[in-house]
C-alpha cells in the first residue's frame, strides 16, 4: 500500500508559475499536492501598482487585485498551501526530499520549481522612494507610460542596452548611463544600440540621485566618473537593469552543486516541456532560461509543467 505521506507533486513557490501549476496539477487529477510559499501568495507581482498587459483583465488593475483571486480558484481543486521556505530539493532513488525552514522533510515524487527572479537593485538614492512611480526593473511592464517621453536607463548589459532598443519604439530618446565606456553586451547589440538614433549614450557615469516629487520621479543626476562633473538629465523614467538574482539556492546541493543544470547565469536549463535535466523535477516561470519574465508566460510555463508532471507521476506509479 502506498505511503500517504508521499505527496504526488510539491511546487516550491506561489506565483503565477506555481499558483498556475496548483490550479492545473489539481484539477488535472492528482491527489496530493502542497505548495509552499514563504512569503506572499501572488509573488513579485504583487508589488507592483498596475498591470495592463495580462489578457483578458481589460481595466489597469494592481498586481495584488490581479492575484487575489487565484489561491481561491486553486483551492476550489484541492491544493494545499503551506507557508514554509523550502531551504533545499534533493533526490533519493525516485523521490525527491523538500527541506523545510523547520527543519522538517516533505517527501514528493515530482518537484516544480517556481522560485522566480528578482532584478538586482542599484542602491542609488530614490531608487527605492520612486519605485513604481517613474523607477522600473521592466521596459515591457512599464515602458508604455512613457510613450513619446524621454527616459533613462542604467547599466552595460545585453539586458541593458536590449531594453533600451525595445523602449525606442515607444519613447522619444532613450539615455543609456553606463559605468564604463565598454560593454559587457555582445558586440552585434552594442552596434544595434550604437545605430538607434533614439539612443544617447551617457558613458563612464553614474546615476548620483533619481529626484522626484509627490507624482513620481522628474529626473536623474548623473556624475561623470572623469571629469566628476555633475549632469540633470529630466527624465519622468529610470530603468535599472543591472543583472538579475535567480533564487535557484532550494537547487543547491549540501556539496555546492546544484541538483539539475543551470546555465552561467543560474537559470534552470528546460526543455520545451518544463523538464529540468533530472528526471520528475520541473521549473517554471521566471527562473527557468530565457524566461520572458511575465505573468502570463509564467502562468502559461506553470501549466505545461503541472501537464507533464501528471504523466510523470502516473508514469512511475506507487512508492511504498
Ligand atoms: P515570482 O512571481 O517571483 O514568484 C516566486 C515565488 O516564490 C515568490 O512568491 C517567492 O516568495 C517564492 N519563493 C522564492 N523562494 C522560495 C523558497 N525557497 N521557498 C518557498 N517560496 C519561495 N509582468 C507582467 O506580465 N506585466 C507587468 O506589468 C509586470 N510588472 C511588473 C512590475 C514589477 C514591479 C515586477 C517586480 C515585476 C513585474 N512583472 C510584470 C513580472 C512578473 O511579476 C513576473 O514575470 C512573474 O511574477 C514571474 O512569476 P513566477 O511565478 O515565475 O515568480
Ligand atoms: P550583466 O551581463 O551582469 O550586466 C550588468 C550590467 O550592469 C553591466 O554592464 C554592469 O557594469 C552594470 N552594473 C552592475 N552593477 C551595477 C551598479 N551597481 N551600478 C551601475 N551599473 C551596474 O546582466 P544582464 O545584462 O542582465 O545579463 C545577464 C545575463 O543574461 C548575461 O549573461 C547576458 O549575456 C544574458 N542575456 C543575454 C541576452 C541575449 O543573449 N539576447 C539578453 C539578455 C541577457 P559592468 O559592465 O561595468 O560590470
Amino acid at each position: 500500500m502506498e505511503n500517504k505521506n508521499i505527496l504526488d507533486l510539491a511546487i516550491v513557490g506561489g506565483g503565477p508559475a506555481g499558483l498556475s501549476a496548483g490550479m492545473y496539477a489539481t484539477r488535472g487529477g492528482l491527489q496530493n499536492v502542497v505548495m509552499y510559499e514563504k512569503s506572499v501568495l501572488g509573488g513579485q507581482i504583487t508589488k507592483s501598482s498596475e498591470i495592463e498587459n495580462y489578457p483578458g483583465v481589460t481595466e489597469v488593475v494592481s498586481g495584488m487585485e490581479l492575484m487575489e483571486k487565484w489561491p481561491e480558484q486553486c483551492s476550489r481543486f484541492g491544493l494545499k498551501v503551506e507557508n514554509k521556505a523550502v531551504i533545499r530539493v534533493s533526490k533519493i532513488k525516485d523521490l525527491f526530499n523538500l527541506l523545510l525552514e523547520d527543519g522538517s522533510v516533505a517527501k514528493a515524487k515530482s518537484v516544480i520549481i517556481c522560485t522566480g527572479a528578482n532584478p538586482k537593485k542599484s542602491g542609488v538614492n530614490g531608487e527605492d522612494k520612486f519605485y513604481g512611480r517613474g523607477v522600473s526593473f521592466c521596459a515591457t511592464c512599464d515602458g508604455f507610460f512613457y510613450k513619446n517621453k524621454e527616459v533613462a536607463v542604467l547599466g552595460g548589459g545585453d539586458t541593458a542596452l536590449e531594453e533600451a532598443i525595445f523602449l525606442t519604439n515607444l519613447c522619444s530618446k532613450v539615455y543609456v548611463i553606463h559605468r564604463r565606456d565598454t560593454f559587457r553586451a555582445s558586440p552585434a547589440t552594442v552596434l544595434r544600440a550604437k545605430n538607434n538614433p533614439k539612443i544617447e549614450f551617457v558613458l563612464n557615469s553614474t546615476i548620483k540621485e533619481i529626484y522626484g516629487d509627490n507624482m513620481g520621479v522628474n529626473g536623474v543626476i548623473v556624475t561623470d566618473k572623469n571629469t566628476n562633473i555633475d549632469t540633470d538629465l529630466q527624465v519622468p523614467g529610470v530603468f535599472i537593469f543591472i543583472g538579475m538574482h535567480v533564487n535557484n539556492e532550494v537547487l543547491k546541493q549540501e556539496n555546492g552543486n546544484f541538483i539539475c543544470d543551470v546555465n552561467e547565469a543560474g537559470e534552470v536549463i528546460v526543455d520545451i516541456n518544463m523538464k529540468t535535466s533530472l528526471s520528475g523535477l520541473f521549473a517554471a516561470g521566471d527562473i527557468r532560461l530565457e524566461s520572458p519574465k511575465q505573468v502570463v508566460c509564467a502562468a502559461a510555463d506553470g501549466a505545461l509543467a503541472a501537464i507533464r508532471a501528471i504523466s510523470y507521476v502516473e508514469d512511475l506509479g506507487d512508492i511504498v
